[in-house]
């Protein structure tokens, strides 16, 4: 096969899968937003066929051939990354027998059920052997994979490329013992922000154009962009020119839909300033998640919790709602929304304590996966966990264990990657301020400054490199956590007087 030949074959094969791809990912876009409940079970067969269809084809042996044989030749840098990460994903699925696979696929959805109900009934007690089961079908599934150092290594890989526990050991120590006393101190002598005010009845169509606002003002464009409504807000990308985003609205909450479209809209402009030569590229999405989360909180606390952000935009909102914002001047709705409150759920919890809960997650896993900590008393441990870095106590475990659903599906190593996001961001956004004045560009509704930074220094790459590589290239210098520490601490205490 010669190059020329090699990038036609690819060409070919490519589209199919993204033909697949883009029909997978309208009929689940359609069914987390829109599709009437009755219909799941019908539609749920019909995309496993469709799914088993991609797969068959995806992996077929010919394929694989095909690939493995490109992967020889020298088709110049993207290409080569490109084969090199399909290759490695084909390689990790067709690994496992197909005994094992469906195993793993039922195991998954039985994990997922005990799940459910465990934390409906708010008993770990109905989660605990299945847990067990779930850790010892990864192991054996990295068996299969085979891996150069420790397992728990193996997986944290497999979320964030070049991730060891080491590096993770490194960053989760500087949280504890930098971040966990910051936080006591500021409980203790730091002063009282009451943020009840953000959590009055804002009717629903009054959220809808506090959307409005933020849209005009981040240059939202309704021919690449999409806004809908789920129950668990997420951003998907059809396109490099059709990427949709889900928002929630809840009537006690201002910032819930506020700070959530932010956050989608950055996990978005990743997906929408992606070079167009990589478009229909593998790479062109396959962003790790730790730098999608770097994008998608960069946008919602580096620059969606600054007062230059709001200095324009906060009177508006009073606007749409007088009533309830009479009373409430620029810095008091600018302490709100950045108020601290140590709480027992992570995906409601404020940019200064969301690593600890991070933290938690992270040093139960990595017991979990060595080895080392007792599964059937893990609620336990994890309250203990809280209450020693949080100083709050989960009553029972739907507020504890068992609030997140990673776990329940094997989804071991996951959780660390979104404080890495977070850090990620605080080194992007250092960097950025040596280019630009973020507040000027923010406070002159000039945020077309801050997307086309994002473009020119990260987004326009899309999946070319790892996080260390694009750190290096944008910073100037490795990835070091206590850039975000710094930020974090500096940022409150002064909010807090401290
Ligand atoms: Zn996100």
């Amino acid at each position: 096969m010669n190059k020329e030949e090699a990038l036609s074959f690819y060409k070919q094969y490519r589209d199919k899968c993204n033909a697949y791809q883009l029909a997978e990912t309208t009929i689940f876009f359609d069914m987390s937003t829109i599709a009437p409940e009755n219909g799941n079970d019908y539609r749920i067969k019909m995309m496993s066929l469709l799914g088993g269809e991609a797969y068959d084809y995806q992996t077929a042996p010919e394929n694989i051939e095909k690939l493995e044989e490109m992967s020889k030749l020298d088709l110049g840098d993207v290409m080569n990354e490109e084969i090199r990460q399909v290759l490695k994903d084909l390689h990790r699925i067709s690994k496992l027998p197909r005994d094992f696979y469906i195993y793993m696929q039922e195991l998954s959805a039985k994990g997922e059920i005990a799940w459910k109900k465990a934390k409906k009934e708010k008993d770990y007690s109905l989660f605990k052997d299945v847990l067990k089961e779930l850790v010892e079908m990864r192991k054996k599934a990295y068996d299969y994979y085979g891996y150069d150092k420790t397992l728990y290594d193996a997986m944290l890989d497999d979320y964030e490329t070049g991730m060891t526990i080491e590096k993770y050991d490194n960053f989760f120590a500087c949280i504890k013992e930098r971040l966990v006393p910051f936080i006591k101190k500021l409980e203790k002598e730091g002063k009282k922000i009451d943020d009840h005010p953000l959590h009055q009845t804002f009717e629903i169509e009054g959220q809808e154009k506090v959307m409005d606002i933020l849209k005009d003002y981040m240059n939202f464009n309704p021919k690449e962009c999409y806004m809908g409504l789920s129950a668990h807000p997420f951003t998907c990308s059809f396109s490099l020119h059709d990427v949709r985003i889900t928002n929630k609205y809840i009537e006690n909450s201002l910032v819930s839909s506020i700070f959530t479209i932010i956050h989608e809209y950055g996990h978005a402009l990743y997906m929408m300033h992606v070079d167009e030569k990589l478009e229909g590229l593998y790479v062109s999405g396959s962003m790790t998640s730790g730098m999608h989360e770097s994008q998608s909180r960069f946008l919602e606390n580096y620059i969606g919790k600054r007062k230059s952000f709001w200095v324009n935009n906060f009177s508006k909102v009073k606007e749409i709602f007088p009533e309830q914002l009479k009373n409430i001047a620029f810095d008091d709705f600018m302490e709100m929304i950045n108020v601290v409150q140590p709480s027992l759920i992570r995906t409601e919890a404020d940019e200064l304590t969301y690593p600890l809960h991070i933290l938690v997650r992270y040093e139960l896993e990595k017991e979990m996966i060595n080895g080392n900590i007792d599964i059937d008393h893990l609620d336990q441990i994890w309250a203990d966990k809280y209450e020693d870095y949080l100083g709050i106590r989960p009553q029972d475990a739907s507020e504890g264990i068992l609030q997140d659903i990673h776990w329940s599906d094997g989804s071991f190593g996951y959780f660390p990657t979104y404080a890495l996001g977070s850090a990620f961001g605080a080194q992007f956004f250092k960097a950025m301020q040596k280019d630009l004045d973020v507040d000027v560009a923010l406070a002159s509704n000039h945020f077309s400054l801050i997307e086309d930074w994002l473009r020119e220094h990260i987004h326009q790459y899309g999946a070319l490199y790892k996080a260390d590589e694009i750190i290096e290239k944008v910073c100037h210098e490795p990835f070091d956590p206590n850039v975000y520490i710094d930020y974090l601490i500096d940022k409150f205490s002064n909010i807090y007087g401290i």
